[in-house]
């Protein structure tokens, strides 16, 4: 089993920062080269997500 799979792993708003809308780019769109700024993370992975599909995706895939 993947552990990215049997841990909690939920996407979050990211918290406000110094930044009034604080983002973080998508790891998957700036795979696939597209600059998709989201205000979604995932605290556990701290990674930039987009809350779908994007987030299950990175989450299932090996
Ligand atoms: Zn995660
Ligand atoms: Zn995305």
């Amino acid at each position: 089993m993947l552990t990215r799979l049997t841990e909690r792993h939920f996407p979050s708003i990211i918290p406000p920062t110094t930044k009034a809308k604080p983002t973080n780019r998508c790891v998957l769109c700036a795979e696939r080269k597209k600059r998709k700024e989201s205000r979604y993370w995932c605290p556990e992975s701290r990674t930039g997500l987009c809350p779908a599909p994007c987030s299950g995706i990175y989450h299932t895939k090996a």
